[in-house]
């Protein structure tokens, strides 16, 4: 088999990281065709000498520039494209077998679309993109004849615990149970979370992530992302869904059948585990994480989220079900929504409790309109981010 070529949409974040460090290990495997990020001009100069792309690209025009006079001092022959654009160019290339999706936010989701429509094999961390995506990223994921597959941790491990024939699925499962660790605040007394700093938010005990996945298993509001995207994913009914507190994350999630049988992925926390599962998928590939090593493992525990007042600390998880039983198109109102609470947290405009405010009542003020284009999308989250903007206004005078 030749080499497999690969467009890495946000290959400076945390995920594009690991990305890259996987694909280190399999030089005879891979080839990297783009590499993209936003503005640091820095590391995506090393990760241009490292791996050689035919592309780079960065959104910030004078970032992009500058890469360009390093790049061409170094004398490496290196496109160097920016603007938003031009990252659907490099998703749908005829080039490019694989596309790792890993962007944050919805500011990802022309680019899936794009990868999508152009059939590649899409591994999605991009969470945000289905949640607006929805039914149409998956009507587009069928007509292009892509291959979707997971880099979520927990929806990971739930593909790898399904039977292969994704039409067996919904006849088979009993339920589908998504472990939570529970994020730095589990254990915190519920009155007191208006005090949290953003410092304090982004400190997760188990994993080290971009600061917005941060911020969002803080809230939990990560899980109900994740609720929304297990519902796109394996096409199951919301009801079939569960969160499960875990804490130690070395059950990355369950599958439960009809049987009670429950067959679940554990391992180490680290994400080139997911990764390479979705490079090398169908086969197994070496991912550089330890071992679980079942002689120094912690006790394992499970918590009920309805116990130990987990509701009160977390009331955005619910919302997931709330919007997958309204409007299609609320999905991707609550994400608009939560991108502009968490950035005006981070930006210290509100307080850490006030993220599930503007969630709230955002989704009071705004109802959806029909959804039948990426266009439709677009609006409807500009239109939900003006919303959600106001709320914070509000919010901050107070
Ligand atoms: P990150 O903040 O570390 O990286 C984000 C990447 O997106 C960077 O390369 C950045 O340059 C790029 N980017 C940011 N804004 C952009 C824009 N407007 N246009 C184009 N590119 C832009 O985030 P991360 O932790 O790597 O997370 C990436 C995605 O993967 C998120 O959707 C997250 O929910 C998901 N995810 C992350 C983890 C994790 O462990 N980090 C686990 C599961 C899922
Ligand atoms: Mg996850």
């Amino acid at each position: 088999m030749g080499f497999q070529t690969l467009t890495i949409l946000g290959s400076t974040g945390s995920i594009g990281k690991s990305t890259l460090d996987v694909v280190a290990r399999h030089p005879e495997k891979f080839k990297i065709f783009a590499l993209t990020g936003n503005t640091q001009v820095d590391l995506l100069f090393e990760q241009c000498v490292l791996f050689k792309p035919t592309y780079a690209l960065l959104v910030d025009p004078r970032a992009a520039q500058k890469l360009e006079q390093r790049l061409k001092q170094m004398g490496l022959k290196i496109d160097v494209l920016s603007g938003a654009k031009d990252l659907d160019l490099l998703a749908s290339h005829g080039e490019v077998d694989t596309v790792m999706a890993s962007i944050v936010g919805a500011a990802g989701l022309s680019s899936c679309l794009a990868a999508a429509k152009a059939g590649k094999r899409l591994l999605l961390a991009n969470k945000e993109a289905l949640v607006v995506g929805g039914h149409l990223f998956l009507s587009q994921v069928n007509s292009g004849n892509a291959k979707l597959l997971p880099i979520d941790s927990e929806h990971s491990a739930i593909f790898q615990s399904l039977p292969e024939d994704p039409s067996t699925w919904d006849q088979r499962i009993q339920k589908i149970i998504l472990t939570a660790s529970g994020g730095p605040f589990k254990a915190r007394d519920p009155s007191t979370l208006h005090l949290v700093t953003p410092q304090e938010a982004c400190r997760h005990p188990n994993w080290v992530m971009g600061q917005k996945i941060s911020v969002d298993s803080a809230t939990m509001m990560n899980k109900c992302l994740e609720v929304i995207e297990a519902h796109y994913l394996f096409g199951l009914d919301p009801k079939k869904i569960e969160v499960v507190i875990h804490p130690q994350s070395i059950v990355h999630s369950m599958v439960q059948y009809k049987d009670t049988s429950v067959v679940a992925q554990l391992g180490t926390p680290d994400m080139r585990v997911p990764i390479a599962y979705g490079l090398g998928w169908p086969d197994r590939i070496e991912s550089g994480a330890s071992q679980l090593d079942f002689q120094n493992t912690p006790p394992m525990t499970f918590e009920d989220f309805d116990s130990h007042q987990h509701r009160d600390r977390f009331p955005g998880l619910l919302l997931a079900w709330e919007v997958l039983n309204a409007q299609p198109g609320s999905t991707g109102v609550l994400n608009a929504a939560n991108e502009i609470a968490v950035d005006a947290f981070l930006n210290q405009k509100i307080k850490f409790t006030q993220i599930h405010e503007v969630n709230r009542r955002t989704l009071d003020l705004f109802a959806p309109g029909p959804i039948t284009s990426l266009d439709d999308l677009l609006i409807l989250d500009s239109h939900a981010r003006l919303v959600a903007r106001s709320v914070v206004e509000d919010l901050s005078k107070l």
